[in-house]
């Protein structure tokens, strides 16, 4: 099966429907065909109707690739959607729906709702601990802003970068780093002690070496990890005692949501998260040397299972989308 290297090669591969149709079919099942209501794999195709049929007779015993992956129920075809992924998988800032909808020729409406699916399929679902071997662990948060969209630029500046006094409209995100691997974020709801530490407890091995800034939140966790603490008020670096992956990280983020977004809504952040977590997490390093099209054919890998319906998108019932 081709897999295409660059933008210009996965739109001229995606323009033909059986193309995307064997794309997607071999990334959701790479190990053959199964049929998504009962797991039978002895599936027969149906050529003239580009569907399967299970064997076995219950409901919804028909189906096409595009079953319980994030495309279901969008009138939009493969060959606009995977010409998307490749876009927003590859994109180094992240790509506004206005963009998408100019590149496609879709409505923005249409570009914003695939954005959101595809972020869905880029959020990782990696259940393995940090650290562990000799793994270091660094753990941070940072705010972002909340209601950026009237503000004066310099106070929509201040808020977004979290220089500002006040942090009462923003929204606090934790972050943890593998050094030489990956990172995890997620929104909390405050800088707590119970909020912090069960966090760290659920994603990185117990013994690990663990990084943080002299934030009360993280005392005591020396009793389960080798915790060190960086006092930012006297230095930011102390030999490996740091946290600059982390600040880094928000850095790019801030600069993401800043270049990229007029304002993102606190409801909608964590799916901007999963989507700047995955390109981190799926950058070329000197032992991965990924391309763009190892990055696409990730997203690929993880659309099944992850659906997303407008009313769980917005709230709103009732409304459609095309
Ligand atoms: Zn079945």
């Amino acid at each position: 099966m081709k897999e295409p290297k660059t933008l210009q090669e996965a739109i001229i591969h995606f323009a033909n429907p059986d193309n995307c149709l064997t794309y997607v079919a071999a990334h959701r099942w790479p190990n053959g065909v199964e049929c998504p209501t009962c797991g039978r794999k002895d599936v027969s195709y149906l050529a003239n109707q580009n569907k399967w049929q299970c064997k076995s007779a219950h409901a919804k015993r028909q189906f096409t690739a595009k079953v319980g992956t994030i495309f279901e129920d969008s009138p939009l075809g493969l060959e606009k959607w995977l010409p998307a992924v490749w876009l927003i998988a590859t994109a180094k800032n992240g790509i506004s729906s206005c963009e998408i909808a100019r590149s496609l020729d879709v409505t923005q409406k249409t570009a914003w709702f695939m954005l959101h699916r595809i972020r869905k399929a880029m959020a990782s679902g990696s259940l393995m601990k940090m650290g562990g071997n000799g793994g270091e662990v660094e753990a941070d948060e940072t705010f972002i802003g909340g209601k950026a969209r009237n503000m004066h630029k310099n106070v929509h500046e201040r808020r977004i970068t979290g220089q500002g006094q006040s942090f009462c409209d923003k929204t606090v995100v934790m972050g943890l780093l593998e050094r030489g691997g990956e990172i995890r974020t997620q929104v909390i709801p405050d800088r707590q002690k119970h909020t912090l530490q069960p966090i760290v407890r659920q994603h990185v091995e117990a013994g690990s070496a663990l990084y943080t800034d002299e934030m009360g939140g993280y005392k005591g966790l020396d009793r389960e990890y080798l915790h060190q603490i960086i006092d930012h008020a006297v230095q930011y670096v102390n030999g490996r005692i740091h946290t600059n992956g982390l600040e880094n990280f928000w850095s790019l983020l801030k600069r993401g949501i800043n270049g990229t977004y007029v304002s993102v809504e606190p409801f909608h952040l964590f799916r901007y998260l999963d989507e700047q977590v995955f390109r981190y997490n799926y950058r070329a390093t000197k032992k991965h040397p990924r391309t763009d099209s190892d990055r696409f054919s990730a997203v690929l890998s993880q659309v099944a299972g992850r659906r997303l319906t407008y009313a769980e998108l917005t709230g709103k019932v009732g409304e459609t989308v095309n």
